[in-house]
């Protein structure tokens, strides 16, 4: 049985679809003791209003200055970072570079949710249903993420299946494109904790984390990293039963404590 010792992928109430008081979730990643917490809410992005999905632009100092405070009260019990979940496009790269190298945020995740590059409307990955070329655009932009050198992780790599009810062999050949090149660059992977226990899924998507892809993860040496992507600080629980299923089952190089 693992034990959770830190967590990079939390969320706050400014995206949203999230809720809880930002203490709250330090207080609750404190009582199953997380030594390294990270807040990474979805990037707010200039010139991008997606109202329910990320926080306008407006919030950001808010963000960053709530969690900074909370750094500091927390800082003999646990390490706390601030940062973001973000998608990957080439128009937003200064952005990024200019919010790491500012000092003003700590570290940026990969979460490819939506595609930015194909139209000014960012289009949810999720609705390009059974989309073959979609899917590929999808593993280009997540290699091409991994390669900006932005961030320090890739959560929920699996998101693609949530095109698809059957999973197929161009999802295979996606996750073989994802897994090597994430070995290449030394950049962990993400199970991710949150889709499959609180989403309900009427639809009948495949969801993530999805067995086949770490099936096959588990023949490469990649690192693996678990992130409750929590959305309510109540999802800090020790529910950790299918990751450790995963986990051993696959014999997946996970990474007990992770530092960033
Ligand atoms: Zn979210
Ligand atoms: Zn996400």
């Amino acid at each position: 049985m693992i034990k959770l010792k830190y967590c990079y992928h939390t969320h706050t109430f400014r995206c949203g679809h999230a809720s809880g008081l930002d203490e709250d979730y330090v207080i609750n990643a404190l009582k199953i003791g997380i030594k390294r917490l990270g807040f990474s809410d979805h990037v707010m992005l200039p010139g991008i209003n997606q109202s329910g999905v990320r926080g306008h632009f407006s919030m950001k100092e808010d963000y960053l200055s709530s969690i900074r405070k909370l750094q500091e009260k927390y800082k003999d019990q646990i390490d706390i970072k601030v940062g973001f979940e973000a998608e990957y496009a080439e128009r937003f790269t200064d952005y990024y570079r200019d919010l790491l190298s500012s000092g003003k945020t700590d570290y940026l995740i990969l979460g490819q949710h939506f595609d930015f590059d194909r139209s000014d409307n960012p289009h949810y990955i999720k609705q390009y249903a059974d989309n073959i070329p979609e899917l590929y655009a999808y593993a280009d932009q997540v290699i091409n993420g991994m390669r900006s050198g932005l961030f320090k992780h890739v959560a929920h790599p699996d998101l693609f299946v949530t095109m698809f009810k059957k999973w197929n062999q161009d999802c295979e050949k996606v996750t073989r494109m994802i897994v090597k090149e994430a070995v290449a660059l030394d950049i962990p992977l993400e199970i991710n904790m949150h889709a499959r226990r609180f989403w309900r899924n009427k639809a009948g998507n495949l969801i993530y984390p999805y067995e086949k892809f770490w099936a096959i993860a588990g023949q490469y040496p990649v690192k693996v990293v678990v992130g409750y992507d929590a959305h309510h600080p109540s999802e800090f629980d020790n529910e950790l039963h299918f990751v450790n299923k995963l986990i051993a089952k696959y014999k997946l190089n996970f990474l007990e404590d992770y530092a960033i």
